[in-house]
């Protein structure tokens, strides 16, 4: 690859690539949104730069969601509107329009519906699955080439998973991906057809991978990313404990965070991790999606209640400190109101610090789409509004103690609430806390400060700021 810095215009292979502009969507989960940052990141090796306007953009691109249902109608749609970029002409009513704009969709829908989605929607260019992303420069080259309308949704058939975090917006939070793939096979689950089996990268590549980010990229929060992040290593004698105590001793890191966990894989090791890390997040997000053992044992789910609620009490006990989050599915196909209540119950129980509630809706080709389901959506709006409004009410008094004590977070934005001016950041254990800068310009972003909280709901929390250390601790 050559690069023209003088007239910024690019030479790859035979193709020249002036500077170009991409939009981008993601939908769903936090794999989709960090893959659409390593998406980003191969593209401005093909000089490209995003832009927040659709009707800016040279290159279209959905990153897509095949989870949940509301994810999924929203990508149709969106990618229907995109026909109007597609009548060349010079005005539209979205103003001047660039030529030959390119679209693609990307993701778990484009994994498993790729080839229909290209012959049905006549604006789609490409689509490609989600283990060819790092492929995207050489699907954009043969889209500028002139091929049109094809799909790559092949799988990555190589033995070990072996990438560089790549990133783009000069935060000083990354994600890192340590493995992919899911290998459960829940009843209700898509992920494992549209994200294939697991496959975990080396312990030491990921140690490497972090250090450098920590060294050259300034940064200080890593998430660990994976659909089941603690089948870490399974394939190869490492675990995610042993993982988390190496990166703990990284110089410079402050905080590790990781996610999604599954409780039949939560090890004592772990459990330990999580007593004597100093720099790993005192939260837990641990998925249980029902509290009841018949719902558990119909989702596949490998564990029971009363496993679950051991673990939970293992944590607390080796870390006071640490808060647990939680997935609920409402309305499992044929759920009674027992089973209903059981998850209720478990909310008491559990006393979560928040929730994911969601409406069960059905995904082609899973066990649970299959099953003669008798229950209605009003039935399943009904439970979820239970399942919420019960664990608002906890919620509230689980924050409420939080009033007088002091915190230290990592300032992430700013924003107007009700008309005043506030940043936002996370404290350990991933609470959001809103403060007002004591001096209206001041800024505050990537800092990190000590906060006191003044106020709790069950949905925000209040502070004022105590201390500021700046951007580094
Ligand atoms: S653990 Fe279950 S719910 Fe989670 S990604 Fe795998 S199959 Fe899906």
């Amino acid at each position: 690859m050559e690069h023209n810095l003088g007239n910024s215009s690019l030479k790859v292979g035979d193709m020249e690539f002036p500077p170009r502009k991409v939009w981008m969507k993601t939908y769903g989960c936090q794999m989709n949104y960090h893959d659409t940052e390593r998406i980003m990141s191969h593209l401005s090796e093909l000089n490209f730069t995003k832009t927040d306007q659709q009707s800016d953009a040279d290159l279209v691109i959905f990153n897509t969601c095949a989870v949940r249902d509301l994810a999924n109608q929203k990508f149709y749609s969106h990618l229907g509107e995109t026909k109007k970029l597609k009548n060349i002409s010079s005005t539209s009513s979205l103003g001047e329009l660039k030529k030959n704009v390119i679209v693609a969709a990307g993701g778990c829908i484009a994994q498993t519906e790729g080839k229909e989605l290209i012959s049905k929607y006549k604006q789609l260019d490409f689509a490609f699955g989600t283990d060819v992303i790092d492929n995207i420069g050489e699907m954009v080259y043969r889209a500028y080439a002139g091929e049109k309308k094809f799909s790559v949704t092949s799988w990555d058939k190589s033995e070990n998973y072996s990438i560089e975090t790549k990133i783009t917006q000069g935060s000083p939070m990354a994600f890192v991906n340590i493995i992919k793939g899911c290998d459960k096979f829940c009843s209700y689950c898509i992920v494992p057809f549209t994200r294939g089996r697991e496959k975990s990268r080396r312990l030491e590549e990921v140690v490497k991978d972090v250090k450098r980010l920590v060294e050259y990229s300034g940064v200080q929060e890593v998430m660990l990313l994976g659909q089941n992040v603690n089948s870490f290593g399974k394939e190869n004698g490492e675990s995610l404990a042993q993982l988390i105590m190496e990166l703990d001793r990284i110089e410079g890191l402050q905080r590790l965070r990781y996610t999604t966990s599954h409780p039949y894989d939560v090890t004592d090791d772990l459990v330990e991790a999580h007593k004597s890390a100093k720099k790993l997040a005192n939260h837990l997000h641990l998925p249980v999606q029902s509290g009841s053992n018949t719902v558990l044992q119909r989702m596949l789910r490998e564990y029971t209640i009363e496993h679950y609620l051991g673990l939970i009490e293992k944590m607390r006990k080796a870390n006071p400190e640490m808060i647990i989050s939680t997935d609920i599915i409402a309305g499992f196909p044929n759920e009674t109101e027992e089973e209903h209540e059981a998850t209720l119950k478990l909310l008491d129980d559990a006393q979560f610090d928040f929730i994911y509630a969601y409406a069960y809706s059905s995904r082609k080709g899973t066990k649970a789409s299959r099953m003669n389901d008798v229950l209605n959506d009003d039935i399943r709006g009904r439970r979820l509004r239970e399942i919420q409004e019960k664990q608002l009410k906890i919620q509230a008094n689980i924050r409420q103690q939080m009033v007088g004590k002091t915190y230290r977070i990592l300032v992430e934005e700013k924003g107007l609430s009700k008309g005043v001016l506030k940043w936002t950041g996370r404290t350990s254990c991933s609470r959001l806390v809103h403060f007002e800068p004591p001096v209206a310009d001041q800024d505050f972003q990537w800092h990190w400060v000590d906060v006191e909280i003044l106020s709790a709901t069950a949905l925000s929390t209040q502070g004022k700021i105590i201390k500021d250390h700046g951007k580094t601790l």
